[in-house]
């Protein structure tokens, strides 16, 4: 990908002042649920309804979507609202049906996109449409596998393109249902600052409570849009009821996020700024993160040594980790004396939990 300034022209055509709000159900569930919903964004700040036809669903038995019959729903609601309409594509039939049918925007989901074999199909079945393609994230935390599928779809002649931030899934439980790693997008931006980057704040919460500060943080991090589940019931939602919101609560968050533009050089520097603030944010949550997961292995190294009745101090094993750091910290730029104060005030703080484990 060279000229990366057209993949945006979708996004400019639309003359926003706001950020791209992407709204709707995570799935479309009857002909009245769309309507409804749509008729409730109309004339607010999102410009897009989304509604799953197909629904990925990661164990069988749940709800997978009300098939085809969805497509005609979303045609009707486009026809009486005017907003644009997206769905969820999955496979080849799904792009055709979702071509005859109209659907604006489509978007490929996250266990579609760790398929490069899938991809590709549905590369092949858009090559020659005009059709504005989402991309999100695989599942997993990895950019390579992300960009492979912009690739592809960039190759079949897919110019109009953009990438949704759903977070990535861990084995440990977090407060996310899908960790943000915000450093992955952070580095796909730096990398193509021109293409659409949209945040899905539902998928990342799982919940509905931090939604709007995960739309912050993306607003903060210069994203270019948000993908938000909106349903008029949330509770009685057929799949993901606990991450939607109702479209009051989405027209309100809309009012209370503070976006940011660029309107002269001061209002520019500050953004940038801020954008560079908010990595700070990120970067030193991660490091608070690692160091508590530092002190856990600690303390089970503390009930080690309280079993075996071992001294906590290890002297021989202390220094290698010592020169091992200094070194590596030396190829990343770190002086000694900096690694040297870091390191022994993590070292105390790791001797200190070990002697409440022994003590106890
Ligand atoms: C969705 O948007 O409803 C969806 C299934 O998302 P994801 O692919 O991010 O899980
Ligand atoms: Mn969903």
């Amino acid at each position: 990908m060279e000229n990366t300034k057209e993949l945006r022209t979708w996004l400019d055509d639309f003359n926003l002042n706001h950020p791209l709000v992407i709204a709707g159900p995570c799935s479309a569930e009857t002909e009245e649920q769309v309507l409804n919903i749509a008729h409730q964004l109309k004339d607010t700040d999102a410009t897009v309804l989304r509604a799953g036809i197909w629904k990925p669903r990661t164990r069988p038995g749940n709800f997978e979507g009300v098939g085809a019959l969805g497509l005609k729903w979303l045609q009707k609601a486009k026809q009486e609202t005017g907003m644009l309409t997206a769905t969820e594509v999955a496979n080849k039939d799904h792009v055709k049906l979702a071509l005859e049918h109209d659907i604006d925007i489509l978007w490929i989901g996250a266990r579609t996109t760790v398929s490069p074999f899938i991809i590709q199909e549905i590369a092949d079945a858009l090559n020659g449409t005009d059709k504005i393609v989402l991309v999100k994230n695989p599942v997993n935390p990895d950019l390579p596998l992300w960009l492979g599928a912009i690739e592809r779809l960039y190759t079949a002649n897919i110019k109009k393109l953009g990438v949704i931030h759903r977070g990535f899934s861990t084995y440990e439980k977090t407060r996310y249902r899908n960790n943000p790693e915000w450093q992955i997008p952070i580095e796909l931006q730096n990398r193509f600052p021109d293409l659409p980057l949209i945040c899905d704040p539902s998928h990342i919460a799982g919940r509905r409570d931090i939604i709007s500060d995960i739309c912050q943080t993306a607003l903060d991090l210069n994203f270019d849009g948000l993908m938000v589940e909106t349903h008029y019931d949330p509770d009685n939602a057929w799949s993901d009821a606990k991450q939607q919101i109702t479209p009051a609560t989405l027209i309100q968050m809309m009012i209370d996020l503070k976006v940011r533009k660029a309107t002269d050089t001061e209002a520019d520097y500050r953004n940038a700024l801020n954008t560079l603030r908010t990595q700070i944010d990120v970067v030193d949550h991660q490091l608070i993160e690692m160091l508590g997961k530092r002190m856990k292995v600690a303390d089970s190294i503390g009930e080690l040594k309280k079993d075996k009745n071992v001294a906590i101090l290890q002297t021989k094993r202390w220094n290698e980790i010592l020169g091992k750091m200094i070194l590596e910290g030396n190829e990343r730029g770190l002086s000694e004396e900096f690694i040297l104060k870091i390191f022994k005030a993590i070292h105390q703080e790791s001797i200190n939990h070990q002697e409440k484990i022994i003590n106890s």
